[in-house]
């Protein structure tokens, strides 16, 4: 027998299980209508309810992913049960990465999740920057951190995260962008400041 189709078996189910838990993160943030209230891709988002509120929706369509990785891992686990199939591993496979993926913080300091909790608090308690950096404090999450449109001072050196809406890329384009990240941004936090 031909090595050929064992190894594509495996290829086939190692992007189901890769792709399959990212559906929610893919099918809502780019097929669906999350446009409402946020400027489009890529301009900064003002920090305000509607931001935290977007924030809390993808921290909930992150979660789901987990929900979703049940369906390949326990398929997966499944066949192996009754027969070594290159599929099955590669399913199984293919939902470790993933799992690896999220679990494993980019850098020691950042948490558990690609939008935790805590960031979502923090970025809720500069709606009022306290003490105000100027006379009219206008604060947006621009694509590395938290800035003040008018007199630029950094308040939170983020990056910002994929906020699930239709990128300037394209859907196709920024659906297969997002399956590479994960949603995370592509910047990790700037040492220098
Ligand atoms: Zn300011």
């Amino acid at each position: 027998m031909s090595l050929t189709a064992p190894i594509l078996h495996l290829i086939v189910g190692l992007i189901l299980g890769m792709i399959i838990p990212r559906f929610p993160l893919l099918f809502f943030t780019r097929f669906w209508n999350l446009e409402r209230g946020l400027p489009s891709h890529p301009d900064p988002v003002t920090v305000d309810v509607p931001l935290i509120q977007r924030l809390l929706v993808m921290r909930r369509i992150h979660r789901m992913g987990w929900v979703l990785a049940i369906i390949p891992f326990g398929l997966g686990i499944l066949i192996l049960r009754l027969s070594p199939e290159p599929f099955a591993y590669g399913l199984v496979a293919g939902v470790a990465w993933f799992a690896l993926s999220r679990v494993v913080p980019l850098d020691i300091q950042s948490e558990f999740g690609i939008i935790p909790m805590s960031l979502i608090q923090k970025i809720n308690n500069l709606r009022q920057p306290d003490p105000p950096c100027c006379d009219r404090p206008m604060l947006q999450w621009e694509v590395r951190s938290i800035r003040c449109k008018h007199c630029r001072k950094m308040h939170l050196n983020a990056p910002r995260p994929d906020l699930g809406r239709i990128r300037s890329d394209g859907r196709l384009r920024g659906a297969f962008r997002v399956l590479l990240t994960d949603g995370r941004s592509p910047f990790s936090i700037d040492e220098e400041e």
